[in-house]
């Protein structure tokens, strides 16, 4: 017999839960597919957590109001997860440093506080002294300080998003390489999996950065609508007496000080197609941009490396949406900010789903808008 669901989710990162997890709690029946063997491996593993709809942008337009958005429903999201399954996902509101580390750099970051408050956002210049008064181990030029941005435990996040799935009993089916979407006289019917049908009448592609690789002749999405861009992070680990509090951001680096002790720093951005190896230029790169502005940093243990895969879409915007497949929809696209977006990203999905209004204005970030134009972003254009 064909299993049958309500929804069937394709990719089990933080996208794919939250949606899952949405859907599931309206009291729909919920599949998720997931490749790996366990769900959570990839890019949601991988981050670094910053919900920083600040930090992240150089202008305002649809993605800064969608990504204040969903900043403004992450203490809810949080709280909520950690009353469904006892996982606190280490939400922390210290707020985030926009260092500059020499003078020259100071413009920019006035230029940031001068648009970001003119649109309604928290933000204040700090000069030298006062930066090293709030952290001691930074030496700068100076300091933009979001109040706002603040940043959570990922790697918890994703687990209370597993368990809050599995709590509101939606179905996983792991190990599933070889996926296709069924469809039948126009409209999705369901997914085939080495000759067995799992039928349900909506399906959401939450594959991350191999999205665009589903049934792509039914897709209609180009292959690079959405690439992979690699990340490579680390972590140090330093003594309780010389710790950070704040989320710093550099040009060359960022950190993220974790409660356990552990300081993220991140990242890379690296074209380098499905490729997750560390490298010693990555690792060097970062150290070096990390010590520039804590030179304290040098006596710290190396205790991680890692690297993942953000999914990129050629216009840089999320991908959430119908497609032209009735019952089919995507939420993939999400770059830097897919921690940051997944409370909303699951309400706009779960609103799709159930043929309610979404929560806020969605035609920036649809599907069909990649469906012609297939633009080739060089590595030099990545934004940053
Ligand atoms: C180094 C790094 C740092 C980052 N830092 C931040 C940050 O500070 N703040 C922030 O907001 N965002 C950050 N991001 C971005 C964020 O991690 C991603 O945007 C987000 O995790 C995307 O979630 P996702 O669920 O779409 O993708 P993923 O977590 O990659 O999940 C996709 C899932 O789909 C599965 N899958 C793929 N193909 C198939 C298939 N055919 N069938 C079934 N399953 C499939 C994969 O195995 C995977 O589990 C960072 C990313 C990286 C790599």
């Amino acid at each position: 017999m064909t299993p049958t669901s309500d929804v069937i989710i394709i990719g089990g990162g933080v996208i794919g839960l939250a949606i899952a997890r949405a859907l599931a709690r309206d009291g729909l029946r919920v599949t998720v597919f997931e490749r790996n063997a366990q769900p959570g491996g990839e890019a949601s593993w991988a981050a670094a957590g910053m919900l920083a709809p600040q930090a992240e942008a150089d202008a305002p337009g649809p993605l800064f109001d969608l990504c204040l958005r969903s900043r403004a429903l992450y203490a809810d999201f949080v709280a909520a997860l950690w009353a469904e399954t006892g996982i606190d996902a280490e939400l922390c509101p210290a707020g985030t440093l926009l260092l500059a580390e020499e003078e020259n750099e100071v413009a920019a970051l006035q230029a940031k506080l001068a648009w970001q408050t003119a649109a309604g956002c928290h933000a204040e210049w700090m000069s030298p002294d006062e930066v090293q008064a709030l952290e001691p181990l930074l030496k700068s030029a100076g300091a933009l300080y979001l109040p706002d941005d603040w940043q959570v435990e990922n790697r918890r996040l994703t687990q209370a998003l597993v368990a809050a799935t599995m709590a509101a009993q939606a179905r996983f089916v792991c190990h599933c390489e070889g996926l296709e979407l069924l469809v039948e006289r126009g409209r999705v019917a369901g997914v085939e999996m080495r000759g067995e049908r799992w039928a349900a009448p909506a399906v959401v592609n939450a594959a991350g950065s191999w999205a665009a690789r589903m049934s792509p002749a039914l897709l209609r999405l180009p292959a690079r609508a959405v690439r992979p861009i690699r990340g490579q992070m680390l972590a140090l680990r330093m003594p309780l007496l010389t710790r950070l509090r704040h989320v710093i951001r550099t040009p060359r680096a960022y950190l993220v000080p974790r409660r356990d002790g552990r300081l993220i720093v991140g990242a890379t951005v690296e074209d380098v197609g499905y490729e997750k190896q560390v490298t010693a230029g990555g690792v060097f790169s970062l150290l070096a941009g990390a010590l520039a502005v804590a030179p304290a940093l040098a006596q710290a243990a190396l205790v991680e490396t890692w690297a993942g895969l953000r999914p990129l879409a050629t216009d840089n915007l999320p991908i959430i949406g119908e497609t032209d497949i009735e019952g089919l929809y995507c939420a993939t696209g999400h770059y830097r900010n897919g921690i940051l977006l997944t409370p909303i990203t699951a309400e706009i999905a779960r609103c799709l789903v159930r043929q309610l209004p979404p929560p806020c204005d969605i035609a920036s970030f649809s599907p069909r808008r990649l469906y012609e134009a297939d633009v080739l972003c060089s590595e030099a254009s990545l934004p940053n």
